[in-house]
């Protein structure tokens, strides 16, 4: 049990404008809640879309984003049997569902109408303690490095439930567009699941690092016809593309990267709409699905797949302190993998 009774936190006051690294108090478990002390928290595009507002529903007031955090329980609310003090868990985006309505029953929880989402509906990770669910929080596994597991919390469940979404079986091409957070994590995913990956971004600096991970092809946005590059690369689309980009352009180009009957999955949530070509769709019989986040179940197995050694987040470690200066490097497209804040 810790005796701290104030955090120091990143807090959004108000949308667009710079958080503040102020002190709180630190919060108290409810019924069937943990308090975490966390050790390390990933920054999620996602937090910079938060803070700034960027979608139709806002998050709650004075909020403190992050829903990739990593720390250990340092206490237990009334009635909690699963998690004990001393525990490595961590939180996620689906902080909470009710395990009740249709989707909840039908195991798509992930759509859960009342679901809460960690660092954006409830306080988050960027903070030196947080709550979490002790039905949802993630169990860390034995000898997982805090820092590298972080990213695996939101970036790495994202891109696995997607994958899986984009049913490209091995041997098959699969488009990773966007070699940021998610994207370079998506490639490592793809390729030990057996898919063979081409790599789209607008940085070279992007592409090599997905060259590294094992994408066999590397399309560059900003040279030529994208879309033309990819369908010659892979004998006519790909099998599936897996939008992580976070401009509207991006996504109208995955369809046309699409083979006939491939499946184009969107992840990213760059603001805005896109024009889609309705005669490329219908003609060439293409999927276009949206994907959000991932099960319980699909992020035991995603970290799974990093307690194997089958993927390794490239990670760059830093502090809240710097959080405003983080998410402009962030929104610059200069950031190698993900920044991993520690505590
Ligand atoms: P990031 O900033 O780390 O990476 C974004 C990448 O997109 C960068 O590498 C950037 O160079 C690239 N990019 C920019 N414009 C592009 C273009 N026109 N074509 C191709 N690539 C382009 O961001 P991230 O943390 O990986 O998050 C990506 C997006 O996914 C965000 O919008 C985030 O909110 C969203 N997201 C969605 C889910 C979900 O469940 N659906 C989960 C997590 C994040
Ligand atoms: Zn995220
Ligand atoms: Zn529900």
């Amino acid at each position: 049990m810790s005796d701290a009774t104030t955090m120091k936190a990143a807090v959004v006051h108000q949308l667009g404008a710079p958080l503040s690294v102020e002190s709180l108090e630190v919060p108290v478990p409810g019924p069937g809640q943990a308090l975490v002390e966390n050790l390390a928290t990933g920054v999620c595009h996602t937090d910079l879309h938060a803070a700034r507002g960027d979608w139709p529903v806002p998050p709650k007031a004075d909020l403190v984003p992050g829903h990739e955090g990593v720390g250990r329980v340092v206490a237990v609310g009334e009635g909690v049997t699963t998690l004990a003090v001393g525990d490595l868990v961590g939180n996620a985006w689906l902080w909470s569902a009710c395990g009740v309505c249709e989707f909840c029953r039908k195991g798509m929880e992930t759509l859960c109408p009342n679901a809460q989402y960690g660092g954006y509906t409830i306080n988050g990770s960027f903070g030196e303690y947080m709550l979490v669910d002790e039905k949802f929080a993630a169990r860390i596994p034995q000898g997982a490095d805090p820092v590298e597991v972080a990213p695996v919390l939101c970036a790495g469940v994202t891109v696995y439930k997607g994958l899986k979404q984009a049913e490209v079986r091995p041997g098959e091409w699969v488009v990773i567009s966007g070699i940021g957070g998610l994207g370079h994590v998506a490639v490592q995913y793809a390729v030990a699941m057996g898919m063979r990956v081409v790599a789209v971004d607008v940085a070279n600096d992007k592409l090599e690092l997905a060259a590294r991970f094992g994408a066999e092809v590397l399309v560059n946005v900003t040279e030529g016809d994208p879309v033309a590059k990819v369908v010659e690369a892979t004998g006519g689309g790909a099998h599936g593309v897996l939008v992580t980009a976070v401009h509207p352009s991006a996504f109208g180009q995955a369809i046309g990267m699409t083979r006939r009957a491939g499946t184009a999955v969107f992840v990213g949530l760059p603001p805005g709409d896109f024009p889609a070509a309705i005669f490329d769709i219908v003609l060439r019989g293409i999927t276009v699905r949206g994907s959000l986040v991932g099960t319980r179940q699909d992020l035991e197995e995603a970290l799974d797949f990093y307690a194997r050694g089958l993927i390794h987040p490239t990670v760059t470690e830093d502090r809240i302190e710097n959080i405003n200066e983080i998410f402009e490097r962030l929104e610059a497209g200069k950031v190698d993998g993900r920044i991993v804040v520690t505590y």
